[in-house]
């Protein structure tokens, strides 16, 4: 098959990551890398520096660590690695990927408290500063910042603000944010922020990584709750070898990622993405109203990442008959994630435009004929 043929998509991920690469990221997998030879280990660490540079402006502060796995792992990695034996850990929830920090640290056994927001509203930062008050023993906070349950953008600079005044290590699941939405780690004094390949920096899947204040994760040694999974010997190996993963890294989802950072700086930077990513939502929203759908959140809580959409009230409306006819017409959606409402949602992450959202509004506007004819 012809190389240019076979990297072109079948259809257009509007999922969150894994999320619809260009072409030219694709074909850069085509060739077979050793893992100890150093023009790969120099790629690694030039991946590196370009992260710390792209999460901050004290690039001298902050220190990147790359680990193999999904965006989980990696979570996982942090959580397990970056709180002491004695530790407590507050998590602040609004959705499954917040539920999750939590479940983290439930099985590794490590001290935990929840402050849950609900699924559609915002952390409540009067109560976050009252228990960071009353709970002495609270050592780290862990907040989502696009909780991609619902789309909703959690504010991590008020909450970076008041658990640096109670003098707290602070954790930003920016998973599906970083890339796409401007933040300084450093500004917004975040002490270990968590990303994965395949999200805004539309990479593919295979790995994480973790942008670290280097004065923190330096005393991290002999934590880690897991081998595998051990961030600071991660972190220390990469140091010291030039690059070099501990265990057997995903090569050419490593090159990709290069290719991908390149084409992140050639469309302007996360400034121009967002821009892009923003104008596909807001086309987005606008044209689902026209064709009557509601969406979950209100527009002020809402992320350029992801959006999450009522079920139309027509009892025919079956999810599974929607997403295979926009399937049939080359586009793939997310169903929805949420506890309390039946949702489904549209990502606008990826090699996406807003001229892919209008052909995927005038392909839903198709399907919804199909759903009101069935009920007449
Ligand atoms: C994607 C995502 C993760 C990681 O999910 P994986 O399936 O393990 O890659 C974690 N948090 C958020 C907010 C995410 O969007």
């Amino acid at each position: 098959m012809d190389l240019n043929e076979a990297a072109k998509n079948p259809y257009l991920l509007l999922t969150p990551g894994p999320l619809s690469t260009s072409a030219s990221v694709k074909k850069v997998m085509m060739k077979d890398w050793c893992t100890w030879d150093n023009d790969y280990n120099q790629l690694v660490q030039e991946i590196r520096q370009k992260l710390v540079r792209l999460a901050t402006r004290d690039a001298d502060q902050y220190t990147s660590v790359l680990m193999q796995g999904s965006g989980t792992f990696c979570v996982e990695a942090v959580i397990g690695t970056v709180i002491p034996k004695d530790g407590k850990l507050l998590v602040l929830t609004n959705g499954a990927y917040g539920e999750r920090i939590l479940k983290i640290a439930q099985t590794l056994k490590i001290d935990s408290v929840q402050l849950d927001g609900g699924e559609v509203s915002l952390p409540d930062l009067n109560q976050l500063d009252k228990l960071l008050k009353s709970d002495q023993k609270i050592t780290h906070v862990a907040v989502v910042h696009c909780e991609t349950t619902t789309g909703m953008l959690n504010p991590i600079k008020d909450i970076g603000e008041i658990v640096k005044r109670h003098n707290k290590t602070y954790i930003v699941d920016a998973m599906s944010s970083f890339g796409g939405i401007e933040i300084d780690a450093g500004e917004l004094g975040i002490d270990y922020m968590i990303s994965s390949a395949n999200k805004c920096i539309q990479g593919v899947p295979g790995f994480g990584f973790v942008i670290a204040k280097i004065d923190k994760i330096k005393h991290c040694n002999g934590q880690a709750r897991s081998l595998s999974l051990d961030l600071y010997d991660q972190w220390r190996t990469m140091e010291e070898n030039n690059g070099k993963w501990r265990y057997t890294s995903p090569t050419h989802t490593v090159r990709a990622f290069y290719q991908a950072m390149l084409e992140l700086d050639q469309e302007g930077g996360v400034k121009e993405r967002y821009k892009r990513y923003h104008t596909n939502q807001r086309t987005l929203v606008k044209g689902m109203r026209k064709l009557g759908f509601q969406t979950l959140l209100a527009d002020k809580f809402q992320s350029p990442i992801i959006t999450a959409f009522y079920y139309p009230e027509n009892e025919k409306f079956d999810f599974q008959t929607f997403y295979d006819q926009l399937k049939n017409k080359r586009f793939v959606i997310y169903p929805g994630k949420v506890t309390e409402a039946k949702t489904f949602r549209i990502g606008n992450i990826g090699e996406v435009t807003p001229d892919d959202i209008s052909k995927l509004l005038a392909a839903i506007k198709e399907s919804m004929y199909w759903v009101n004819y069935q009920t007449q």
